[in-house]
C-alpha cells in the first residue's frame, strides 16, 4: 500500500493509533459504528483520506484509543474497515460491503423523504386552501409513493403556489386496484403530468392496459 491516499491516510491514522507504523496494523483498530450522517451537500473532507466533497459521512471508532473520523463509505471498503453489527460482533468483509451499501441507500432513502416532506409543509403555508397536509405526510410515510390522483393534485398545487420540489423525488403508487383504477379513468393530459414519477414498470404498465 503505497499511493497518494495511502500517504494521506497514515498522515490521518497513525497519531490516532496504538500503533504508529504499520498502517495495516493501525487500520486494525479500527471499526464502523454504524453512525452515519447525511450534511445535504458534498461540502466536507474524508478525514481519512483527505478526499473532497464527502456529503455522507460514516463514523469510524479506534476501539483501543476511542478516537473517532467521519470518512467516505468508499474508504471503509476500500481499506477493508470491519463493521460491527447490533450486538457488536465483528462482520466479515462481505457482510461489511452489504451493510455498508444498505446503510448508504438508507441515507439517500430518508434524504429523499425529507425533501417530500419540507415540499409539502411549504406547500401548506402557501396555499391555504390545502389542508391535506397532515394525511399526505401520513400516507407518503407508510407508503414511500402517492397514488395517481392524490400525486396529480399535489404536483399541481405545488406548481400553482411556487413551491419548490424535486420532481423524481414524488414516485407513485398501483400496487392497489383502486389506484391501478384511478391511473386508468385519468385523461392523457393527466397521465402526461406524472409521468415523471412513474418507474419504468409502471409506464409499462400503463401503455400495455389503457
Ligand atoms: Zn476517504
Amino acid at each position: 500500500m503505497s499511493d497518494r491516499w495511502t500517504e494521506n491516510v497514515k498522515t490521518n491514522l497513525l497519531p490516532l493509533s496504538i500503533e504508529k507504523n504499520d498502517l495495516r496494523k493501525a487500520l486494525a483498530e479500527w471499526f464502523y459504528t454504524g453512525n452515519t450522517y447525511d450534511l445535504s451537500y458534498p461540502d466536507e473532507n474524508c478525514e481519512l483520506c483527505n478526499h473532497q466533497g464527502i456529503r455522507f459521512q460514516f463514523e469510524i471508532q479506534n476501539y483501543l484509543t476511542k478516537s473517532i473520523l467521519l470518512i467516505g463509505s468508499e474508504c471503509i471498503l476500500r481499506f477493508s474497515i470491519s463493521a460491527v453489527d447490533d450486538q457488536g460482533k465483528v462482520l466479515d468483509q462481505k457482510e461489511t460491503t452489504k451493510k455498508v451499501h444498505k446503510d448508504r441507500r438508507q441515507l439517500i432513502s430518508d434524504a429523499r423523504t425529507k425533501r417530500v416532506i419540507n415540499s409539502l409543509v411549504e406547500l401548506a403555508q402557501k396555499d391555504t386552501k390545502f389542508d391535506g397536509i397532515d394525511s399526505s405526510i401520513e400516507y407518503f410515510q407508510e407508503r414511500g409513493a402517492f397514488s395517481p390522483k392524490h400525486l396529480l393534485f399535489l404536483l399541481w398545487r405545488m406548481k400553482e403556489s411556487g413551491v419548490s420540489f424535486n420532481k423524481s423525488d414524488f414516485k407513485m403508487t398501483i400496487k392497489r386496484n383502486r389506484e391501478k383504477d384511478q391511473l386508468l379513468d385519468m385523461k392523457d393530459w393527466e397521465v402526461r403530468k406524472i409521468l415523471p414519477a412513474m418507474s419504468a414498470s409502471q409506464q409499462k404498465w400503463y401503455h400495455e392496459h389503457s
